[in-house]
């Protein structure tokens, strides 16, 4: 848990303005700034950032959030990184109160990542000195151009290569980072107990998502290539091209954990967003091939299953994900895990689709015979997700067969059940209950799931349009000047979103004594039920003129509830009857028709 305090400090530090203009070019209209939204396609600018209220706004498509929300969503980053990241840019120090559950994090030396910045160096020069390396690149198509844009390099044949990058060999850094392997017992006469983990590859460094290089891709080079210079690969020092496997990536270090990086992530930002969409492929290789034909789009795994964690992060940078699987067995595999893993995490109205390339391609292959045209071509034609659980459920099932009906049922109660996204659910639960001869109700009754509802939308209003509703207002002024917060009574109520989101502010208010500023209020409820409500009604605040006063406002909501309570009071006493009264009823009584 990073505790409120730091949050409150970091967003003190920031400006949003800034922030959002080191992605996005702002400019001034009026009392804010505003720009093409980067989040959805348009031509005319309504993305809009307040300086003074330290927030931003799309009144296109809804993206709303503090300067954290903004690099969470523009950078993929989760919470945790985000606020590191921008801790980073202003020198703050980010204290972790606990571990926060599922959120495994670790804090980095940074000298680790210098040290896989000098290897990365040193790989690159050791390219530069390797012919064979060279012509091995230049035989796969790629320009010096591409190799320098994913900083691809060449690990020699050798075992003690890295001891000419580093001063210390022995140092601790370089087994952390898993450069180097240490055995206790060397494995075999005449090899040293340490030694470098990567030797005679291409070396493609993986870099997260701010640009800092976390780990490394190793891949031998073809076998069977007419060896340049006169050497030979099986003639090498440590004899190590031998019995390798193709691919080799780092294990798992304090900065490179696989199932939470995408490799090509950091290259590819730009054209996911200009392209809306994501390609999702198997290997490094293919990423590269693929961004040297034009499509830049594209990340990979790094040998690992695609999990719920790389879904999720591509979900928050675009609406489309294609995954590209290599057209035999394994790659239908890969695909089916995919599809298991994206089930949870699938939103209404983004899309998941899948290709399917010709059993003897691979995305590598596939665009280097038949060019990007052909290849995009294929993507347009990929198989919408529903399309293909249908698809994979239904096989070698004979649907007319009552068994076979069952059997589809059965099929597909894990994956249904597994989907909240409501109209996607609704659609594949019809189509399902379709092909299985039952209707939707029953159905859902044999899953024992609830029947969708739609979830309640809350429509983004485009401000100034009709006044706000007196909780709507009072929930403005609390985001606006949260310390105002004291001067609500504590019997106040209400009924309705904007009451609820009032009610939930007081409560954090009371909590925290009326410390908290209104970014760092509007950033606590983010990822909450609250959270549209606050976006909706900060949104309305960026019509309010200079000589809007908070205060006044405030001060007339605050009479208004007051007196409310004393006519409810006035009338339950008349209602009871005056004779009926107790003598401090009476008393009450008196009071309040003075009062009215
Ligand atoms: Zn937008």
């Amino acid at each position: 848990m990073i505790p409120k305090s730091f949050i409150q400090d970091l967003l003190n530090r920031l400006d949003i303005v800034d922030v959002v203009e080191r992605y996005v070019p702002l400019k001034k209209a009026g009392a804010n700034f505003v720009a093409c939204c980067p989040f959805h396609n348009e031509k005319s600018p309504s993305f809009t950032v307040s300086q003074t209220k330290q927030f931003y706004h799309c009144f296109g498509c809804g993206a709303h959030g503090t300067a954290i929300g903004f690099v969470m969503e523009h950078a993929g980053l989760g919470y945790v990184d985000a606020i590191e990241e921008l801790a980073h840019s202003v020198g703050l120090e980010v204290p972790h109160e606990r571990q926060a559950a599922g959120e495994a994090y670790q804090k980095v030396a940074p000298n680790l990542y210098e040290v896989m910045q000098t290897a990365t160096r040193y790989y690159r020069e050791q390219l530069k000195l390797s012919q064979r390396a060279i012509n091995y690149l230049k035989q796969r198509g790629l320009s010096g151009e591409i190799a320098a844009k994913f900083g691809i390099g060449y690990a020699p044949d050798g075992w003690q290569n890295l001891a000419a990058a580093f001063p210390n060999y022995q140092d601790a850094t370089l087994s952390e980072t898993g450069l180097v392997v240490t055995f206790d017992e060397a494995p075999a006469k005449g090899v040293a107990k340490r030694f470098d983990r990567f030797r005679d590859r291409i070396m493609f460094p993986i870099i997260n998502v701010r640009g800092q290089v976390i780990g490394f891709g190793g891949r031998v080079l073809d076998k069977g290539e007419p060896p340049q210079g006169g050497r030979r690969e099986v003639t090498g020092t440590s004899g190590s091209t031998s019995a390798q496997p193709k691919y080799l990536n780092s294990p798992e270090t304090p900065l490179f954990e696989k199932g939470r990086e995408l490799y090509g992530l950091f290259q590819a930002q730009k054209a996911i967003r200009a392209e809306q969409r994501v390609l999702v492929v198997e290997g490094y290789m293919d990423v590269v091939a693929l961004a040297q034909h034009g499509v830049e789009y594209v990340v990979a795994t790094l040998g690992t299953a695609t999990t719920p964690y790389h879904v999720q992060k591509l979900l928050r940078l675009t609406e489309h994900i294609v995954f590209c699987f290599d057209g035999d067995k394994a790659g239908q595999r890969a695909a089916w895990r995919a599809l298991e893993n994206a089930l949870p995490y699938l939103q209404d109205g983004k899309r998941i689709s899948f290709l399917f390339l010709p059993v003897e391609h691979d995305p590598d292959s596939f665009i280097r015979e038949f060019g990007k045209a052909v290849f995009e071509q294929r993507m347009q034609e990929a198989m919408p997700l529903s399309a293909y659980l249908l698809r994979e459920i239904s096989a070698e099932l004979d649907l007319r067969s009552q068994e076979g009906r069952n059997q589809l049922l059965q099929r597909a109660k894990p994956l249904l059940t597994s989907i909240i996204a409501p109209t996607t659910a609704l659609l594949l639960r019809k189509e399902v209950a379709a092909l299985s001869g039952v209707s939707q109700a029953e159905l859902e009754a044999l899953y024992e799931i609830k029947p969708v509802v739609r979830a309640p939308r809350i429509a983004f209003q485009k401000a100034g349009r009709a006044p706000p509703s007196a909780h709507r207002l009072l929930l403005q002024c609390l985001i606006a000047q949260p310390e105002l917060g004291q001067q609500v009574p504590g019997e106040w109520h209400g009924q309705g979103a904007d009451a609820d989101a009032v009610s939930a502010v007081l409560t954090v208010l009371r909590e925290t004594d009326f410390t908290l500023s209104s970014p760092t209020l509007a950033q606590l409820f983010q990822g909450t039920g609250h959270e549209k409500t606050l976006a909706a009604a900060q949104a309305d605040m960026l019509n309010w003129g200079e000589s809007f006063d908070v205060s006044a406002e405030f001060a007339g909501l605050i009479n208004k509830f007051n007196e409310g309570q004393r006519r409810q009071q006035f009338q339950a006493l008349q209602a009871k009857g005056l004779s009926n009264l107790t003598d401090p009823e009476r008393e009450q009584y008196l009071l309040l028709l003075q009062r009215s």
